[in-house]
């Protein structure tokens, strides 16, 4: 059967659009190259047509297909989920045009293969971006920013991928298409089906074009880098931005010394512009729409009150792009400075933005109490209580580290209950926190996901063993 589904995918996709072999390795391992499962083949389309074939064959075959994006994905969601399941992946890399933008409804239309990095910087010839700024910006494609609803520095603000997204075209599982590509903000004519792919992660079909709002650039930014002795002081901080800047808030990230340390350490280029680093570093950006709103006034005034009441103890001002550039590049790699300094438990989680703090002492003191020396790596998105709680082991205790994970990623994930939190914030639930979402999430919720699943994919082809468990996961 599968050599007859390989022939008829190859027919319809042509030369172009069907990859096996080792050709197609590279695909079968994401970003943080966890599992490497083989795919039957690499499906490569550059047609929503062609992509709705796709699904009707691997259906009608009994073939699990994966979308996948740029694979930037945190949780195992774009790659095939067992060596034993016959699985076809769908690349949208050949679908990547940018189709219009409108300058005065503020739209972009695009297709799903779009990569972020790319999409922003066509827009800024027009002066208009994406409110939204991450890490994977250079490999993460719009199909899979939507599909997982990336949040990242913006999102306090402006919100999540799902905020930005207008309207969609997706292929279902049916192998129907349904248009719902309009640029409309307010479109409540019944359910809102376009907030159902948001964060669907490719579990009930594939997006394949996707119309977007875009705002203007701002006339003025403002980057800073400073020192805070503690968390509290750091929160303490946030409060005082919000009193007096509002919206002109661009970005408020905290980081912990031992992932700025590892960045130091591993990641060439990206150097620490301050004397020593501090307990905890914040990176604030401010950002005004008009060149008649200066920033330089209110910055300095509430630089003065932080400095007055002793919330900060060092800090400095991008002088240029290219030091603001610094500033980011050092906040962005501290994933990729984890990753180089050896394996980890990584925990994305969110608790309420005031309860941070807390949330690290009561987390960091149930890991220490499994082993002592843990090192504890908590970064992220300040202003919208997005925590990255990432472990290592103490040096030299790799193994026995490693033995113990369920028992820390218990402690860790209980303890965001504890804090009414969230266990899957921003990277979504993947394969690899399905069981997870199982235990700790409300038992009608996870009911309900399933029902949805259910009738959108009675055959359970899209995605399978993603988001939730059905019966029906094996094919
Ligand atoms: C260094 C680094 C920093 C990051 N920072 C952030 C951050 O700040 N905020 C944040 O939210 N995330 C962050 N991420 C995670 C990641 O970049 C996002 O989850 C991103 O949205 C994934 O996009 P992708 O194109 O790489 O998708 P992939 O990883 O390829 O896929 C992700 C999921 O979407 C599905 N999918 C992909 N394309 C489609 C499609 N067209 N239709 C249907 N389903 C599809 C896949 O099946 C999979 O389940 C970071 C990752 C890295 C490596």
């Amino acid at each position: 059967v599968t050599s007859k589904a390989q022939l008829e995918l190859r027919t319809a996709l042509g030369e172009a659009g069907w990859i096996t072999g080792i050709a197609s390795q590279p695909y079968t391992e994401d970003w943080l190259k966890l599992s490497a499962n083989p795919a039957l083949g690499v499906a490569r389309p550059n047609s929503t047509e062609a992509v709705a074939d796709c699904v009707r064959l691997c259906r009608e075959h009994h073939i699990a297909l994966v979308p996948q994006g740029g694979k930037t994905g945190m949780v195992l969601g774009s790659v095939p989920g067992k060596p034993e399941q016959a699985t076809v992946i769908l690349s949208l890399e050949r679908m990547h045009r940018i189709e219009h933008i409108d300058p005065i409804g503020g739209t972009v239309c695009v297709e799903a293969g779009v990569v972020l990095d790319q999409l922003q910087q066509v827009l800024g010839e027009n002066n208009l971006q994406i409110p939204l700024h991450l890490g994977s910006s250079g490999s993460a494609q719009i199909g899979g920013l939507i599909s997982t609803n990336a949040g990242g520095s913006h999102a306090f603000r402006d919100g999540m991928m799902a905020e930005q997204v207008l309207g969609l075209e997706v292929v279902l599982p049916s192998g129907d298409i349904w248009q719902g590509n309009r640029a409309l903000l307010k479109d409540n004519a019944g359910y809102a089906l376009r907030r159902l792919f948001c964060g669907a992660e490719g579990t009930l079909g594939i997006v394949t074009r996707a119309t977007l709002q875009a705002v203007n650039k701002p006339a003025d930014i403002t980057t800073l880098l400073l020192s805070c002795e503690n968390l509290e002081n750091a929160l303490a901080l946030l409060g005082l931005c919000r009193a007096h800047t509002g919206k002109l808030l661009n970005a408020a990230e905290f980081m912990h010394a031992v992932g700025v340390n590892w960045v130091t350490q591993h990641c060439r280029d990206v150097s620490f512009p301050l004397e020593s680093v501090p307990p905890y570093t914040v990176l604030l950006e401010f950002v005004s729409p008009n060149a008649a709103l200066q920033l330089e006034p209110i910055v300095d005034h509430l630089l003065s009150e932080a400095m007055q009441r002793e919330l900060v103890s060092d800090g400095v001002q991008a002088s240029s792009e290219q030091q603001r550039a610094a500033m980011w590049a050092l906040r962005e790699s501290i994933p990729e400075g984890q990753r180089l300094h050896g394996r980890q438990l990584k925990h994305d989680v969110a608790v309420p933005v005031a309860q941070i703090a807390n949330f690290i002492a009561a987390a960091s003191a149930a890991v220490q109490n499994i082993m002592a020396g843990t090192l504890v790596n908590p970064f992220g998105h300040m202003a919208d209580g997005n925590v990255h709680f990432n472990l290592s082991p103490p040096a030299g205790a790799d193994i026995e580290f490693f033995e113990r994970s369920d028992a820390f990623n218990k402690a860790v994930y209980d303890t965001v209950v504890q804090f009414n939190g969230s266990i899957a914030a921003e990277h979504g639930l993947g394969r690899a926190k399905v069981a997870l979402a199982d235990r700790v999430r409300p038992e009608v919720e996870r009911a309900l996901m399933r029902t949805i699943k259910a009738a959108i994919d009675p055959s359970g082809f899209m995605n399978p063993g993603v988001i939730v468990h059905m019966d029906n996961d094996s094919h």
